[in-house]
């Protein structure tokens, strides 16, 4: 519909983090769909508005898995370089085991994350229409990397809550990640059904 439509409103959303993405409420009060305004056309669109919805949703649960891989990933490499940093300023952070191992599951967590989503952006531009597997790559990639972020901000130390640094911001980012394109409760619930168990 034309937003300058009466009746048309919204209400920006203050949020935590994500906020190179505006978010807002969006009212309808008694709005009336011009024909022209139909997605899919009158013929085809009027009344399946959620037909065209469910096939949209594997590709936005795909490109949510990539921006979850794609905070990650910052987080884990700013680790690293932090690590180094201090290693070359004489502190051996970078040479304890523990920290190493911290890094080096990191680094496989993030490697499992973006082969799956690979893998199933590759069976969605083929023509598979794979629902299940977008779900469990969505559901993987956002609470994987939430978990490595959470990994890379205690490798900071206090830096990874101080302003100063851009970990703080990639742990505030990452929470949106297990709720936009359907909570990760939701996609184990898609999953469920697929394999076979019955909705609760
Ligand atoms: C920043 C942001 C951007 C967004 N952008 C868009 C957008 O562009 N377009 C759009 O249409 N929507 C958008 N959304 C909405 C988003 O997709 C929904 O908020 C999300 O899917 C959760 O649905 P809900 O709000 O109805 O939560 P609720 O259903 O109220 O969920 C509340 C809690 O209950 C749990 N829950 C609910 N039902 C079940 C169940 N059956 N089994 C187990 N647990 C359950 C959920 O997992 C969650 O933890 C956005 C939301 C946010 C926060």
């Amino acid at each position: 519909m034309d937003t300058k439509q009466e009746g048309y409103s919204t209400k920006e959303i203050d949020k935590l983090g994500y906020h190179g993405s505006n978010t807002c409420e969006v009212y309808y009060d008694s709005v009336k769909v011009l024909p022209q305004y139909i997605l899919g056309g009158q013929e085809k669109g009027l009344n399946n508005g959620w037909k065209q919805e469910m096939k949209l949703l594997n590709q936005e649960r795909l490109v949510l898995s990539a921006c979850a891989i794609g905070m990650a990933q910052a987080a884990y490499e700013d680790a690293l370089e932090y690590a180094i940093a201090k290693l070359q300023r004489g502190n051996p952070l970078a040479d304890t085991q523990a920290i190493q191992h911290t890094l080096a599951k990191m680094a496989t967590e993030l490697e499992v994350a973006r082969t799956f989503a690979y893998a199933t952006a590759w069976k969605e531009a083929a023509g598979y229409s794979p629902t299940k597997e977008t779900s469990m790559c969505k559901y993987f990639a956002a609470e994987t990397s939430k978990n490595i972020i959470r990994q890379g901000v205690n490798i900071l130390g206090p830096d990874g809550s101080s302003m100063d640094y851009d970990m703080q911001r990639y742990l505030r980012d990452i929470l949106i990640l297990s709720i936009g394109g359907g909570t990760t409760q939701i996609q184990k619930n898609i999953i469920s059904k697929s394999v076979g168990l019955k909705g609760v």
